[in-house]
């Protein structure tokens, strides 16, 4: 069985660097029946903060991304990682070293000044424990002094690191606390965990922590070194381009199905594909189409997908994502009334609207309340026809049947009937009818308002 994960740390919120690496996991593991798992690595306990995990679950959650069982603490598992240390200690293949802060910096001194290799090697490597100090130490791992050590990654290729190049690891601090690079094996291990599917800064990580799988001879999972999002510049991701955390974007009023549609195809592509659905992407995605090289962020393809996914959306879940979008912005809630009137609109608000504030936008004649404030442009749209003709067209209104076709039959025959086009009337009703110049069509307001709101407001309006 397939397990990936997500393994952040709880230091910010959940930016979109890391809500693309969870993405990809969750969706690898979705679409081959496998589990997703949650660990939040907060053994820095300067930097990692409750705030910073309710974040990044909150913004995980937005997104759908929903995980396997509870998400597990680094930190509380450390005497699993130290026990780990203890054992490889026991068998020989980690040793106790007692050198100070200040030889190790004196070593180095001395290999730089004679142009050699600075890596440590420590001098009780192969003491004998009975030459040991009754002092503190570290514990640290007899890494191979020959040969290489091979990543092989599934979209880097094979990453050989001459094993020269890589010092005795510490495991266990001198106050016999585990390291980061330990306890991520460690937790990978215990966890199941089949493929590790993260940012390639984490590359160069590996080879330490094959280190440790070959050690306690741990079966070493599948490597998918994900290469970093660039901005549209092509440097690499900052605040300067635009807003970094996910929350932001549910706060900017993308829908969370098209927000997944876009980072999906963030370094990762299925052909020509760019618009698919969660059933697709959990079809399609496979660590083959990912990308070699950095993705640009390109906020008008997230605009264009997430429209798209909004046009084909069901509208009572549109609504609730709406209602979730207003309290994530800070903006007041709908009424039940309103809301109700929403998701009547919603089919016709739906069809070009690329964010919630963009379908608010349209929204509006559905959510305001009589009597309906005027825009410029609407007023000046009322002062294009004469006076008494919105009262004029009352009683038709009155005796029309309220569907789409009936309705533009009337309002043709009264435009016909004065002389005029519909088109003349379009722009006042309008007005009438929203209080602004652009809304959806006039015959779609009319529906979703009703027969008794329609009048009323041609009422108000009328001069
Ligand atoms: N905690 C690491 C990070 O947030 C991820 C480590 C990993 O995926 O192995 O960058």
């Amino acid at each position: 069985q397939v397990v990936t994960r997500f393994a952040p740390s709880p230091t910010g919120f959940l930016h979109i660097g890391g809500a693309r690496t969870a993405l990809f996991n969750w969706l690898y593991a979705r679409g081959r029946g496998g589990k997703f798992l949650l660990r939040i690595e907060d053994t820095d306990r300067e930097r990692s903060t409750p705030e910073a995990t309710a974040a990044i679950l909150q913004g995980l959650t937005w997104l759908g991304l929903d995980w396997d069982g509870e998400p597990i603490s680094q930190f509380d598992r450390a005497d699993r990682h130290a026990k780990v240390a203890h054992q490889l200690l026991a068998e020989g293949k980690a040793y106790k070293c007692f050198s100070t802060q200040e030889e190790i910096a004196e070593f180095r001194e001395a290999a730089r000044a004679e142009g050699k290799s600075t890596l440590f090697r420590s001098p009780w490597r192969d003491a004998d424990p009975a030459t040991h100090p009754d002092a503190p130490y570290v514990v640290r791992i007899r890494a191979p002094l020959e040969g290489t050590t091979v990543i092989r990654d599934r979209v880097q290729g094979e990453v050989s690191i001459r094993n020269d190049q890589l010092d005795d690891m510490v495991l266990l601090r001198g106050d016999g606390s585990p390291v980061y690079m330990l306890a991520v094996v460690v937790d990978d291990h215990d966890m199941g965990v089949t493929h590790v599917i993260r940012g390639d800064d984490h590359l160069n990580n590996a080879a330490r922590q094959m280190m440790i799988y070959d050690a306690m001879g741990w079966q070493v999972p599948v490597w998918a070194h994900i290469p970093l999002i660039h901005g549209p510049d092509g440097k690499k991701l900052s605040k300067r381009h635009g807003a970094l955390g996910a929350q932001e974007y549910q706060a900017m009023g993308f829908p969370a199905a098209g927000m997944r549609n876009y980072l999906a195809r963030l370094g990762w592509s299925h052909g020509d594909d760019e618009f698919f659905t969660d059933e697709q992407a959990q079809d399609w995605f496979d660590l083959d189409g990912i990308g070699k090289s950095p993705a640009r962020f390109d906020l008008k393809k997230l605009e264009n997908l997430c429209g798209q996914h909004i046009a084909v959306s069901d509208d009572a879940a549109l609504r609730r994502e709406l209602e979730a979008y207003l309290a994530a912005a800070n903006l007041p809630a709908l009424s039940p009334a309103q809301g109700d009137t929403l998701e009547r609109a919603m089919y016709c608000l739906k069809e070009r609207a690329r964010t919630f504030p963009e379908l608010l936008e349209k929204a509006h004649f559905a959510l305001v309340s009589r009597p309906v404030e005027m825009d410029e442009k609407a007023a000046k749209a009322l002062d294009t026809v004469s006076d008494g003709i919105l009262a004029e067209l009352t009683p038709h209104l009155q005796n029309a049947s309220w569907t789409r076709n009936d309705l533009e039959a009337t309002l043709g025959a009264f435009a016909e009937d004065r002389g005029t086009k519909f088109g003349k009337l379009a722009g006042p009703l309008r007005a009438a009818l929203a209080g602004r110049a652009v809304t959806p069509s006039v015959f779609d307001m009319m529906l979703v308002l009703g027969r008794d709101e329609t009048l009323a407001r041609l009422k108000d309006a009328a001069v």
